[in-house]
């Protein structure tokens, strides 16, 4: 034994004693590396082609019913009772999905959840968007989520949208994906016209009602017509999705960044790109629920996914403040006990776990001030867990449970804070769930430029979310 391996008291004791937390990429293998490299494609594939919560929760459902699973509606009017193993979900409006896997221990002993959020901040048009100003047709706007104004500008954005026609035909619009798609912009200042504009406040020099985006220059040739640019973008929207003015009012148009998600670093080690709020969570919550689909990782506990819409406004009924998740929970049980006459789902409630898998902000050298460094999330440590400040402050039981899943199980967890006392702060859908009687703890991937059109993650901790979120179903 050399010298230098010889352990004074001291360091048995600190290494007994103290809670370090590593950086996990220093002890990921070869094969682990692949996995996280090749778990980290997949998410970037899907996510481009996700980016709407409409778009992402039907690439789910797409593999739902791949899988074997039934509607509860379906469900519901089968005969008989819903067996162990069965596989169920609940599409909401086409924007919320939640789902299930039976399992064979009774559903009053609690079951386990996932829940993660779909929508991510975006730009949306007002109900009367298009105009005409000095021959330039312009799309007025209304931002949705909390971003700051100015991030959006001088970007190229995708238009993404669903417009009912007045016959009632639904026509899905994706413009700007496509590396042959026009784009859009929301132009700013330049700098020689900007001394005054910099003079004043961030959140002022661009507001939120200067958000406009350029749609169009060419006017339609016509001496006699009037407003001729709008007129152009309004004939070209005529012949390629059948809709009029009027049918703006009603349509759910939105703009995104474009383009597809990127490796960050030299190193690959990261990934950057829209919607990593909350669809990192959501995607590593689906593919970890999914993974019990096959029978020989049956569980003896009913494991539910909700990915939910609208957590970054709270409203609609797509939204966590809605029903639907109790009521597919009413459902369920009542199919599973075959008693549909009082359904009492308080104890299922009650006796259940839930992780509200979502982003937490990750410490960034640029703006140490606001960060709390003991208790900040660092990138390549793991999965963040916020016991409070979120509304929802989860009781020592329950988060000592969690934790203890995590380390029988190898999962890397790290410290999940809002920053600096009076300076951050931010909530999560933990605390409506709380209000139904479940154990709830927020647990999730950190972000570094949360709520920006480029948000960045950490592959090492997609990957460990993924691993830790199955082996919460697997054990809580
Ligand atoms: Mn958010
Ligand atoms: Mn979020």
């Amino acid at each position: 034994m050399t010298e230098e391996a010889v352990k004074t008291q001291g360091q048995l004791l600190t290494e007994k004693l103290s809670f370090s937390i590593k950086n996990c990429w220093e002890t990921a293998s070869p094969e682990e590396r692949q996995a996280i490299s090749q778990f980290a494609e997949q998410y970037k594939n899907f996510l481009a082609k996700g980016k709407t919560e409409r778009e992402f929760t039907a690439q789910c459902v797409s593999v739902l019913k791949r899988e074997g699973f039934i509607t509860i509606e379906e469900a519901l009017k089968q005969n008989g009772k819903l067996a162990p193993g069965s596989k169920v979900y609940q599409h909401v409006k086409g924007k919320s999905l939640v789902f299930a896997i039976i399992g064979t221990k009774p559903l009053q002993e609690g079951v386990n959840i996932l829940s993660a959020h779909v929508d991510s901040p975006r730009i949306d048009l007002k109900t009367n968007p298009l105009y005409e100003d000095s021959e330039f047709a312009l799309f007025d706007t209304q931002y949705y989520g909390g971003i700051k104004p100015y991030q959006w500008t001088a970007i190229p954005l995708a238009l993404h949208g669903v417009v009912i026609t007045k016959n009632g035909e639904r026509r899905d619009i994706c413009v700007g994906e496509d590396e042959e798609d026009p784009v859009f912009t929301i132009t700013d200042l330049l700098p020689h016209f900007a001394t005054d504009q910099m003079q004043k406040k961030a959140s002022e020099f661009i507001s939120g009602e200067e958000l406009d985006i350029l749609a169009g220059s060419e006017p339609f040739t016509d001496d006699k017509a009037a407003d001729k640019v709008k007129l152009t973008i309004l004939h070209l929207l005529y012949a390629q999705y059948g809709m009029t003015e009027e049918d703006f009012a009603s349509a759910e148009i939105t703009f995104v960044p474009a383009g597809k998600l990127k490796d960050v670093g030299l190193d690959r080690s990261m990934i950057g790109g829209y919607g990593h709020d909350d669809k990192c969570c959501a995607y590593t919550a689906f593919y970890g629920a999914l993974y019990f689909v096959d029978p020989n990782h049956a569980l003896e506990k009913t494991i539910v996914c909700l990915l939910t819409d609208k957590e970054e406004d709270g409203g609609g009924n797509t939204g966590p403040r809605s029903r639907y998740f109790e009521n597919f929970l009413k459902y369920l049980y009542a199919k599973v006990t075959n008693n549909y006459m009082d359904i009492d789902v308080c104890l299922l409630l009650s006796n259940s776990s839930m992780l509200t898998a979502d982003v937490n902000a990750a410490y960034d050298p640029n703006y140490s001030e606001v960060y709390d460094k003991k208790t900040a999330p660092y990138f390549g440590k793991g999965i963040a867990l916020s016991k409070s400040g979120t509304g929802n402050d989860a009781n020592a039981e329950y988060c000592q449970k969690v934790q203890g899943i995590f380390n029988r199980n190898n999962i890397r967890w790290q410290y999940g804070g809002w920053g600096t006392v009076d300076k951050g702060g931010a909530g999560t859908i933990a605390c409506i769930f709380a209000n139904l009687g479940i154990d709830v703890l927020d647990c999730g991937i950190p972000v570094l430029s949360m709520h920006s059109p480029f948000e960045v993650i950490s592959k090492i901790d997609l990957y460990t979310a993924y691993k830790g979120y199955k082996a919460f179903l697997k054990d809580a």
